[in-house]
């Protein structure tokens, strides 16, 4: 089985990346990842600021038969981690960055299946996935902060072990990029931060012909998420509702008025991430007719 080592990374997604790997269609590999600060955080005395890039991320990897047009799964099958992970928080940095006058930075170690928040404060791991993405379309370049259509930062709990994140494909061979594990993070991310961890995880990537996408779409066992990331989390919930609602007309043969209807009693609006330069939406849809739920 191929181990993708973590030492080529790049700190933005873009197609002009010359890849570094190769995988073919319904390839299981591990793939290795930097923590988000590229190993630079070892104890408390570094700060976020001494830091410049970060969300460092593992690729180009080359899928074999992604053609631009398809739909590119990676399913995640499992994570492991290093023994530490860390938190900075920062002037600015977060949902309450204006509340923070000065830069700390917390370590937090991993012991079996508990990160050690405190001596008191131990929390079962929470492993998930904060980067992946594809090549964004034509030339565009963003750094590995940045999430959007080609998947990206979009700090989203539901990319965990199990679940099949579904991406649209603007180039040929797609262009693979992963990184920014968390042991754990809770949805919104409020901080700016997980706890930022260092790690390789099992995925299986496959091809898919027949479906078309325009965003990420998350598929668990119990749901399908339809993800969208905007200027404004209004805007975002917006997106990803009308995607849902799309979705539920097609498969259930409905108007737009009774999807929208079914949508407000069956489905949710959940919040992945509010720290990012957009922020990320899901709209839920969960496993309540034989027909919807999944892609
Ligand atoms: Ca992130």
């Amino acid at each position: 089985m191929q181990v993708l080592s973590r030492e080529n990374c790049v700190h933005t997604f873009s197609a002009a990346h010359p890849p570094k790997y190769e995988v073919d269609d319904g390839e299981v590999f591990w793939v290795e990842a930097e923590d988000a600060y590229r190993g630079e955080m070892k104890d408390p005395s570094v700060l976020r600021p001494h830091i410049k890039s970060t969300n460092w991320s593992t690729g180009p990897i080359l899928v074999k038969n992604a053609k631009a047009g398809d739909v590119l799964c990676v399913e995640f099958l499992k994570f492991e981690f290093a023994d530490q992970g860390a938190m900075p928080t920062n002037i600015g940095m977060g949902l309450l960055g204006d509340l923070i006058d000065a830069p700390t930075t917390r370590i937090v170690p991993v012991r079996g299946d508990y990160a050690i928040f405190s001596d008191d404060i131990h929390l079962p791991l929470t492993p998930m996935c904060g980067v992946c993405a594809v090549a964004p379309p034509g030339d565009e370049e963003y750094t590995c902060v940045w999430p959007g259509d080609f998947g990206g930062n979009m700090d989203t709990t539901k990319i965990a072990p199990g679940a099949r994140l579904y991406l649209p494909v603007f180039h040929d061979g797609a262009k693979l990029f992963i990184g920014d594990f968390h042991a754990c993070m809770g949805d919104g991310e409020v901080s700016g931060t997980g706890i930022e961890i260092a790690g390789r995880a099992l995925v299986k990537v496959s091809v898919r012909k027949d479906i078309a996408l325009k965003r990420p779409v998350v598929e668990t066992d119990e749901a399908i998420y339809f993800l969208a990331s905007e200027k404004t989390l209004d805007e975002a919930v917006r997106v990803s509702v009308l995607d849902a609602i799309h979705y539920m007309m097609d498969r259930l043969d409905l108007s737009f008025q009774d999807a929208y209807r079914l949508f407000s009693i069956a489905c949710d609006t959940q919040i992945s991430q509010v720290v990012d330069p957009l922020k990320t939406a899901r709209a839920r849809v969960p496993r309540f007719h034989e027909k919807v739920g999944k892609l």
